[in-house]
């Protein structure tokens, strides 16, 4: 297991500001992305600081992530789908499994919901957005999982050694994922998520009922608000809870960027980036 002082999950501009202050403070810094995030759509940015010249989203992250190479950074492709702690922080990626002291959320905003009847009303009801968390509390039950990635199947492996059944629903999308032999996949899109006190099913458009007592959402990739919760971090809607230090109320966590809402912009992110690694910094050190 790759070991760190710092691990930075999330490549854009929080991210990689982080780690440009971590890395020049000698910490050993490991950045994490998957893509390259809300940028790879903007061709045109022009209201970020010393810009000349517009240029891409694509090319200030290039750029930025050579800049963070250059100053001792190790980066690598992955998505991250697990973070736990116990002493020091474990996560666990589709490639591999990361050790670090401190680890900075720096995963942007999520920007794929599920416009399903019923799925809010739900949520704490039956409706979880963390297997490993909640899996404890569907021993022997029905449970389905909703989503069709990489993610959806990681939360399926959680669940399925306790719960009596899981079912992985894609919602009419189309499943990228391979899923363990004799799971149940219905890639039919669905009506509504159905009970009054807590979940009892789910319905298709077809009109078919799916009899569940738990649905676990894990749409795209986990998300910042995701993995905070796995480690019981505070979240507000879709933004994680931080104080002014970027820091969480798990010791040792922060976030920063999109993922703590505000303002959505790359000046903001790299701000939050910088204040996070200087707590990040005390904080290993103070550590040792
Ligand atoms: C189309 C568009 C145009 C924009 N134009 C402008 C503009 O002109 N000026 C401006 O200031 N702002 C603009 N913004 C907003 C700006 O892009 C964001 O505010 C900024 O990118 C936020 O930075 P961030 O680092 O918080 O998140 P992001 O840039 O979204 O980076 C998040 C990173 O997290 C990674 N990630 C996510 N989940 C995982 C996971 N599970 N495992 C590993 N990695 C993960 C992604 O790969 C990505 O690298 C625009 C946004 C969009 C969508």
């Amino acid at each position: 297991m790759s070991e760190y002082d710092v691990i930075i999950v999330g490549n854009g501009p929080a991210g990689l500001s982080a780690a440009l202050y971590t890395s020049r403070a000698n910490l050993r810094t490991l950045v994490i992305g998957k893509d390259q995030g809300a940028l790879a759509k903007a061709d045109r940015i022009e209201n970020y600081f010393g810009l000349a010249e517009p240029i891409s989203g694509c090319e200030l992250v290039e750029n930025t992530k050579i800049q963070a190479k250059n100053l001792g950074a190790d980066l690598v492709t992955d998505e991250i789908f697990h973070i736990s702690w116990n002493q020091d922080f474990t996560l666990e990626g589709r490639e591999g499994s990361y050790r670090a002291k401190a680890v900075l959320l720096a995963t942007g905003t999520s920007r794929k919901k599920a416009d399903i009847e019923g799925l809010s009303r739900l949520e704490g009801h039956g409706v979880s957005y963390c297997a490993i968390c909640d899996a404890f509390f569907y021993r022997g039950r029905k449970v389905a999982v909703l989503g069709n990635e990489e993610y959806a199947v990681h939360e399926l492996a959680q669940l399925l050694p306790v719960a009596g059944s899981a079912a992985l629903l894609t919602d009419g999308k189309e499943l990228k994922a391979k899923v363990p032999e004799g799971v149940q996949v219905i890639t039919k899109k669905i009506r509504s998520v159905d009970g009054e006190e807590a979940v009892t099913g789910v319905t298709f458009a077809d009109g078919e009922r799916l009899p569940a007592d738990g649905l676990f959402v894990a749409l795209g990739s986990a998300g910042a608000v995701d993995l905070a919760r796995k480690v019981g971090a505070l979240t507000d809607g879709r933004s994680i809870q931080v104080d002014e230090a970027m820091a969480t109320n798990v010791p040792g966590l922060f976030a920063a960027g999109d993922c703590t809402g505000g303002l959505l912009q790359i000046s903001t992110a790299v701000g939050e980036g910088a204040k996070a690694a200087m707590s990040m910094i005390k904080y290993v050190r103070r550590d040792g």
